[in-house]
């Protein structure tokens, strides 16, 4: 097979309580992937049709990725995933046969969930980058699988892309990716949820100021919250070892600080 290890089905054990905030995208890929299944009739009655493809955009570390797993574990589909990095082959052809091989075992697999993470790489517009010939081939191909998709109803095409304004207009017409969700940087409440969610399982002592953290922790991404926590409990390993107490109000700040040395550092370089 020329796909490697992670495009095979996944098992996902992401829930949405994994995630911090980011209520209403939660809600709309609850609207767009389970209730077409949940609500068969009513759609129907309504001439409603499920979206067949959806596209989450945005900056790195948001949750993009987490949140396709979220909506697969909770819809019970199966789960395929591919990156459009590594899709790439020295080989001519090779690629545009990954593409197809990974929608037959989507299809092979209904009801599922079809992820393809850094889309732009596979479908990024015509006139851009050097080996035309070959994105051409890779485009059209995603587009001839994603039209036959139609008839075979259960896959859901679902892309992820940092650049959405590098994809290729062909894939926005409708009856292809008819679904646009942006995800953007954390707000402070949003970064807040993240924090509660991250330090859930961490003995945390009573100075430790989440509202705080999440007011000085402005620009951060969700996986810089998470690193963060990281961070800070390991503070609190160094201390005692053998016997870690909790993670105080100090253990983040001191992760906090180095950070703002850093950026000063720099400045002082030029
Ligand atoms: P990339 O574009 O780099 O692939 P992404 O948007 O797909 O990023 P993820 O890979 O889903 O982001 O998230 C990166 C890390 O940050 C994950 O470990 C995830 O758990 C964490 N993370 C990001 N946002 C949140 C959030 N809102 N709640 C909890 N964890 C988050």
């Amino acid at each position: 097979s020329i796909l490697k290890g992670d495009s095979l089905v996944q098992v996902s054990n992401i829930t949405w309580d994994d995630i911090g905030g980011l209520e209403d995208v939660k809600q709309q890929l609850k609207q767009a992937i389970e209730w077409p299944n949940l609500y068969k009739d009513s759609f129907a009655r309504l001439g409603l049709s499920p979206p067949k493809g959806i596209i989450l955009y945005g900056p790195p570390g948001c949750s993009k990725t987490t949140l396709v797993k979220a909506i697969a574990n909770s819809s019970k589909l199966s789960f395929l995933s591919l990156s459009g990095a590594s899709i790439f082959s020295p080989y001519l052809g090779d690629s545009e046969a990954a593409i197809r091989e990974v929608f037959k075992k989507a299809r092979q697999t209904i009801p599922s969930i079809l992820f393809f993470d850094e889309i732009d790489a596979i479908v990024s517009k015509r006139n851009e980058g050097e080996n035309k010939s070959t994105e051409l081939g890779l485009l059209s191909t995603f587009l001839n699988e994603m039209d036959g998709v139609e008839q075979l109803n259960g896959v859901i095409v679902i892309g992820a892309t940092n650049r959405i304004d590098m994809l290729d207009p062909a894939l926005l017409r409708p009856g292809r990716f008819d679904k646009i969700i942006e995800i953007s940087l954390p707000d402070q409440d949003t970064r807040l949820k993240i924090l509660q969610v991250k330090t859930k399982k961490i003995p945390i002592a009573n100075d430790v100021d989440l509202i705080k953290i999440s007011e000085i922790t402005r620009g951060y991404n969700g996986a810089d919250i998470e690193n963060l926590c990281r961070e800070a409990s390991f503070q609190c390993l160094r201390r005692n070892i053998e016997n870690p107490g909790q993670v105080t109000m100090n253990d983040f700040l001191s992760i906090l600080k180095p950070q703002e040395r850093k950026q000063k550092d720099n400045i002082s370089l030029f």
